[in-house]
């Protein structure tokens, strides 16, 4: 596959694209217009390419944005139920404005209008405290922030352990430099286990994401471990390797499977039993998975809230939490997620993959101060590719040998270019930037 592939699918940035984006980086501040309490004067969202963006206006010429996964293009009705929440509220007490609209949220996709309100408030209040966003939450405790790819994909021309292999060795050799790769397999990969007949003891089943589960036959179960096994032998001890697997196994296959790839040193299983848009975890199930195996248990992408991981992390049911800042009600909801998995022994490895690149942003501030049971965030790239050309501030190139340099701009540090920006609009959402 050639250039063409990288840069139309993947998004990647390259040649003429990055000129302007370069010149952006010396974005100036947008300055205050006044003094003494902001005010909320409107709440805004627009659904540019495919992504929700949400624009918190206030009273004092700063705004803030945050962003919803690329998945998500129907969610502008539940971004704007929110507005007669908080219009008239200093959008600086961010937990105070939260407290208003955090109950009314839910699992993915849910709770996510939240969540890029939630990013919006702490790209004002970093903003008018001339601060970064990571500062308000505490400070840094690291000056880059390790990104693991779940976005970067080359496609697939089939669906062997061979194919499987020759993929990996493609995604090893990207130019970001990953030192983490993220592949489906199972249940979360629909072509893997449609490749082989009768791979698992129902029929297979659309509509939604992820809807087929059940009991493995034996055959559905060597194909995945073949495959597994294949794209190890590819990145070897250089490059670690997490397997998206689910929801939808067994907790007796979900042992089998995480007892037969013990040798390979594998850094995660997610989402094995429930994951993505099941609203609900199972603690109890997952427990008896992670008691069963040396291998890393992983889930969490699509809970909404703090409390909603409470028997996860308290019950120590999984090795690895993988929320995302987009769903899970935002980046300080992010932060006490870690820091209470960090007390319970429980890693963290933040979900992004739709996220685009205000979602970068707001990883690259979470990432900056997570505590250090903070393994890496999933990189999002932006889709369609003139997103980098919309968007001022990021670095270029934004990932160096697998990780990402925490910048110190006001706010989340990213902002649109509005002119290039407003090029996107559709007639719809014309007036976003006014
Ligand atoms: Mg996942």
């Amino acid at each position: 596959m050639g250039n063409w592939t990288r840069r139309g699918i993947l998004g990647s940035l390259s040649g003429a694209a990055a000129a302007p984006w370069l010149a952006a980086q010396q974005a100036a501040p947008v300055r205050r217009t006044g003094s003494g309490p902001i005010k909320i004067t409107d709440l805004k969202c627009a659904i540019i390419g495919r992504n929700p963006v949400v624009r918190v206006v206030t009273d004092q010429g700063i705004s803030g944005y945050g962003q919803a996964e690329s998945t998500k293009p129907y969610l502008k009705p539940m971004v704007l139920f929110y507005k007669s929440f908080i219009v008239g509220e200093d959008p600086t007490d961010v937990a105070r404005v939260m407290l208003k609209i955090r109950r009314y949220g839910a699992f993915k996709p849910w709770g996510s209008a939240v969540s890029a309100i939630e990013m919006a408030l702490w790209d004002i209040a970093g903003q008018a405290a001339g601060l970064p966003v990571y500062k308000l939450l505490g400070g840094k405790i690291r000056d880059r922030v390790r990104v693991y790819n779940g976005g970067v994909r080359f496609p697939m021309t089939g669906q062997t352990p061979q194919h499987y292999a020759e993929n990996m060795a493609r995604m090893k050799e990207a130019k970001e430099g990953f030192t983490l790769i993220k592949q489906a397999v199972g249940f979360h990969n629909a072509a893997m286990m449609r490749a082989i007949p009768d791979a698992w003891y129902d029929e297979p089943r659309s509509g939604g994401a992820h809807p087929n589960r059940g009991l493995l036959t034996e055959r559905g179960l060597k194909h995945i471990v073949a495959c597994v096994e294949a794209m190890k032998k590819v990145l070897g001890d250089e490059v670690g390797l997490a397997l998206d697997c689910g929801p939808g196994w067994t907790v007796k296959d979900a042992i089998t499977f995480a007892r037969a790839i013990e040798p390979l040193h594998i850094t995660w299983l997610e989402d094995l039993l429930t994951g993505d848009y099941t609203p609900y975890p199972n603690a109890e199930l997952y427990r008896e998975v992670t008691q069963s195996t040396s291998v890393p248990i992983h889930t969490g992408e699509q809970i909404y809230l703090r409390e909603n991981f409470k028997d996860l992390i308290e019950k120590q049911a999984v090795n690895v939490l993988g929320p995302d800042p987009e769903d899970a009600g935002g980046i300080a909801e992010m932060k006490w997620i870690a820091e209470h998995a960090d007390l319970h022994g429980i890693l963290m490895a933040p979900h992004g993959i739709f996220d685009g690149l205000f979602g970068v942003a707001a990883q690259v501030h979470l990432g900056a101060v997570c505590p250090q049971n903070y393994i890496a965030f999933e990189y999002a790239v932006g889709q369609p590719e003139w997103w980098y050309d919309i968007v001022e501030g990021l670095p270029n190139p934004i990932v160096k040998k697998g990780f990402i340099d925490v910048w110190d701009r006001p706010g989340l540090g990213v902002t649109f270019n509005v002119k290039a920006a407003r090029a996107r609009l559709s007639e719809e959402d014309r007036g976003f930037f006014d």
